[in-house]
């Protein structure tokens, strides 16, 4: 097994252009080292991505917030004003695993491992994040959403790796918030994970709001009825009602030993709702 880390993106791209034989990034290895000493996977060639500064950095840019696919948990939960523009992206970062975990485990990671269940990945498609993914033929930016395909299938084409993810300029009165259900109370994977963020406005209505849900589907959804049925409400019982109707009608869970179809449905329901609850209370007092 080779192992390359590169200084340059450019460097990064040709590695893993140029490579004929199994090849992974490497970003936290919180997922990769796991699967590699399972012998889930055996890669020849692995390239670790950490020393590339843009990876690695959490910057403004055009009025929103940049984060580096390598950057940890831990960092963002450090940021000083990251945390209180986007609470429920950093929440959900920090609920992967435990304290160690999180320091070592990247969104990029994340995102890449190609789980339904990721924690952070509802919380980034209801930011509207965008993720910046570089390659042999350029950059481009795809919606969170549209990055997972299905379970370990991704829309990455060969030789690229997902950079950057930006998330756009926050209105006034915004916020976000991300909640899941475990069996118990950390180190375990989503049963069910629901990311909601909000925008209200003057007299105190949902102006926008956007809708994740995790772990009901073979890949995290965007659930756009769910945010229609909040918008233009003050989040009354009638439009929570809504809210959990369509949270609901969007899940196609799996049915195993951690929840059932009918269990997970039943939580989506309530975690959207609660979610919703969470970051309209945060916009109206941030
Ligand atoms: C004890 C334990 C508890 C955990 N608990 C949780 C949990 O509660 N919630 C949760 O969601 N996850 C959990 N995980 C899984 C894991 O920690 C997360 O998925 C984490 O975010 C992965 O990030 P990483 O940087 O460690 O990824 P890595 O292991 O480095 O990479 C994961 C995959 O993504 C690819 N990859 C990484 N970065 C990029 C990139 N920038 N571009 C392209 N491909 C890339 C790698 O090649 C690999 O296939 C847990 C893992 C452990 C070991």
């Amino acid at each position: 097994m080779r192992y390359e880390a590169p200084e340059t993106l450019g460097a990064a791209i040709a590695l893993l252009a140029g490579a004929t034989g199994d090849t992974r990034v490497l970003a936290g290895g919180t997922d990769l080292l796991v699967q590699m000493r399972a012998d889930v996977v055996d890669p020849e060639l692995i390239i670790d991505i950490k020393r590339i500064g843009e990876t690695r950095t959490v910057t403004e840019d055009r009025g929103g917030w940049r984060i580096g696919a390598a950057v940890t948990g831990a960092e963002l939960k450090e940021h000083p004003r990251l945390k209180l523009v986007w609470p429920g992206v950093v929440e959900a970062a920090n609920l992967i695993g435990s304290t160690q975990v999180q320091g070592r485990a990247t969104l990029g990671g994340n995102l890449c491992n190609g789980s339904p269940a990721a924690d952070s990945v509802p919380a980034l498609i209801a930011a509207g994040a965008l993720a910046t993914l570089a390659g042999p033929q350029g950059r481009r930016d795809l919606p969170v959403e549209d990055v997972m395909l299905g379970p370990r299938q991704l829309a990455l084409g060969k030789g690229e790796i997902v950079v950057s993810f930006w998330l756009p300029p926050r209105p006034p009165r915004s916020s976000d918030a991300y909640l899941r259900f475990i069996p118990r109370t950390e180190m375990d994977i989503a049963v069910v994970g629901a990311g909601v963020s909000v925008t209200v406005d003057g007299a105190g209505a949902i102006a926008a709001a956007r809708v994740s849900l995790g772990a009901v589907a073979p890949r995290v959804l965007l659930v756009p009825e769910a945010a229609q049925a909040i918008v233009g409400s003050r989040l009354d019982r009638a439009a929570q009602d809504r809210l959990e109707a369509a949270a609901r009608a969007a899940c196609r869970p799996i049915d195993d030993k951690r929840g059932t179809t009918e269990f997970r449905i039943q939580v989506a329901g309530v975690l959207a709702r609660r979610a919703a609850l969470i970051a309209l209370d945060r916009a109206r007092t941030s």
